[in-house]
């Protein structure tokens, strides 16, 4: 601790010049946690985030649904014990505003406000490698200078929308559920269409269902999806929750996703088809992604064993669904379960039981083009008074791409990673000295709070070893970052995952250069424990793969 405050005292002297020691971008899950340790530490250091408040995701996915798939007490941060006592979550599976609330409430307990600056968009950053420092230009005018950036801009953070003829020929509301409206939407008697049926749309379309005169949701592609299985937390659940808090993060440490659930390793074929069933009754009837993550490893890595198992989701989609010729459309036949990113619903498939709602597949007609009044299909005109693009996101490098980061000899992370992001553990880029992400692609996605801290707890060590040892500048080698993209390339391999038309391997039919089959490496699939091993080896060999200076 001494050491820390010598060094901190020293820095101080040294950089006098700059704006900040630190400079943390986004104040979201992962910028609120990192304030923190870096103000605990004396550090000065600044959040800056371009939205009007703080909460990143959760301030800005407001749309009716939203809430976490993650259980909420697995979600919340484990890192203040007080905070633990204090926060009592009521839903297993938070809703966004209470979610947002916690964020609020973590920021004012410990009095993080003070150190963020909203509507501060980062425009543009350069390396000065004379000094060892960046300066960021900000939308607003300014330019601050820093030692270090921490990049905490999310994964999902920017949205696409798609590029339909005459989308601003349309006279109603239209908007991405990114940028869902603040102020209450009343949707009575209103008609809504909704395109695109992923995480987000699947949540949204039950609640729609509920309250609009009419509901169509266009579908180019079947999304497999099982229920959320959510319910309320009771004040002696929670009681109970606050008891085991050490255990419950203790198994989110040791499973491959960050959570509770631990996968079945009896083997596939070691049990008899009887079993299986008997597991995946209790898995689809329970909470979460039991029914993804509990299961047998081989439906991840087997094609036959995921054949299996996706049948039999599908016999249970079926039994949920009135029209057979619904239920047929609802159920993915070009991919199994479990291969993308698994939607988690609250009566999803009942919601097309409703009178008020309508699917319309790709397969009987397509959207031609959006009129003024609604949307043309193949099969007909519909008037619509709001259209909502649930098109998802320029995934894992969007928000980088976004900000023009120039490095050493003013490369471009934007052309580096043109082709698909390129990273030293996904925390770190060769070429952009003293620049982190807390974390960024090619990290083991885990739980996404799990993942904050795994990268926060190490990487601020790394600042600090810096700091100690007198040097102004870290950058991950070349070397280690081409034997950590490797690694990541040969981690996609043993997984079904690979063939997937989602985010997880790039794809994005609104964005050039995300076509399918250009395989964008943006995760780690080895999982969490293997990833903190390795963090942990890097860390007691004297930070190996990276070079100090
Ligand atoms: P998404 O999974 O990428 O889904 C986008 C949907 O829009 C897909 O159905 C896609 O169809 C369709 N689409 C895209 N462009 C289209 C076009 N031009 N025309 C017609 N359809 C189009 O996006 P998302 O639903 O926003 O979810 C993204 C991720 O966010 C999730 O996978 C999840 O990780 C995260 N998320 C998390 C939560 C949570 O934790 N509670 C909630 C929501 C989202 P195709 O399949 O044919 O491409």
């Amino acid at each position: 601790m001494t050491d820390q405050l010598t060094a901190t005292t020293q820095r101080s002297a040294r950089d006098a010049d700059l704006d900040y020691e630190v400079i943390v971008i986004g104040a979201g899950v992962a910028g609120i946690y990192q304030i923190k340790r870096l103000t605990d530490m004396g550090v000065r250091a600044t959040v800056l985030d371009g939205n009007a408040d703080l909460g990143g995701t959760w301030y800005k996915n407001r749309y009716p649904g939203a809430r976490f798939d993650s259980e909420s007490y697995t979600y919340g941060y484990s890192w203040s014990q007080e905070l633990l006592d204090e926060w009592h979550w009521t839903e297993q599976f938070s809703p966004q505003p209470e979610t947002l609330r916690y964020l609020n409430f973590v920021a004012d307990k410990f009095d993080l406000r003070q150190y963020m600056q909203f509507e501060c968009l980062v425009e543009a950053m350069r390396f000065d490698e004379s000094t060892d420092t960046w300066t960021l230009h900000l939308g607003d005018g300014r330019e601050l200078t820093t030692r270090f950036v921490m990049m905490g801009v999310g994964l999902l953070s920017v949205p696409t929308l798609p590029t339909i003829e005459g989308m601003d020929d349309f006279e109603g509301q239209w908007f991405h559920p990114f940028d869902w409206p603040a102020e209450p939407l009343d949707l009575t008697g209103k008609k809504v269409a909704i395109i695109g049926t992923g995480a987000t749309s699947i949540q949204i379309i039950p609640e729609v269902a509920k309250e609009a005169a009419q509901l169509t949701v266009f579908q180019r592609r079947a999304n497999w999806a099982a229920p959320l299985n959510n319910a309320p937390i009771t004040d002696e659940e929670m009681a109970d929750i606050r008891r085991r808090y050490d255990e419950i993060f203790e198994a989110c440490a040791i499973t491959p996703g960050g959570f509770e659930h631990a996968p079945d390793r009896r083997g596939f074929y070691n049990v008899s088809a009887e079993e299986r069933f008997e597991l995946w009754d209790r898995l689809y009837d329970g909470p979460g992604f039991g029914i993804w993550l509990q299961n047998f490893v081989e439906i991840f890595t087997n094609e036959e064993a995921n054949a299996e198992f996706s049948g039999y989701i599908a016999d249970r989609i079926r039994q949920r669904i009135d029209d057979p010729e619904v239920a047929e459309k609802l159920i993915p036949k070009d991919h199994g379960f479990g291969i993308q990113r698994v939607p988690l619903e609250t009566k999803y498939y009942e919601a097309y039981n409703q009178d008020n709602v309508t699917l319309i597949d790709a397969s009987d007609a397509q959207i031609v083009r959006v009129t003024a009044r609604g949307i043309e299909t193949t099969a007909g005109h519909h008037d619509f008074d709001i259209i909502v693009y649930a098109t998802g996101f320029d995934a894992f490098t969007g928000a980088y791409d976004r900000i023009d980061i120039q490095g050493v000899e003013g490369q471009r992370l934007r052309s580096k990673w043109a082709d698909g992001p390129i990273t030293y553990l996904g925390l770190m880029v060769h070429g952009f000295p003293n620049l982190a992400m807390i974390p960024g692609p090619q990290c083991a996605v885990t739980n996404f709070p799990r993942a904050v801290e795994t990268a926060i707890d190490w990487i601020t060590p790394v600042l600090e070893h810096t700091w100690e040892q007198g040097h102004t500048r870290f950058e991950a080698t070349e070397e280690a970052e081409q034997g950590w993209f490797h690694d990541v390339v040969e981690s996609y391999k043993p997984f079904l995952l690979r063939t997937a038309k989602s985010w997880i391997t790039g794809y994005n039919s609104n964005l050039e250069g995300h076509e399918y089959g250009k395989t964008r490496y943006n995760l780690y699939n080895w999982g969490g424990p293997k990833y903190t091993k390795t963090l942990r080896e890097i860390e007691a060999n004297d930070y190996d793969g990276i070079a100090f200076s």
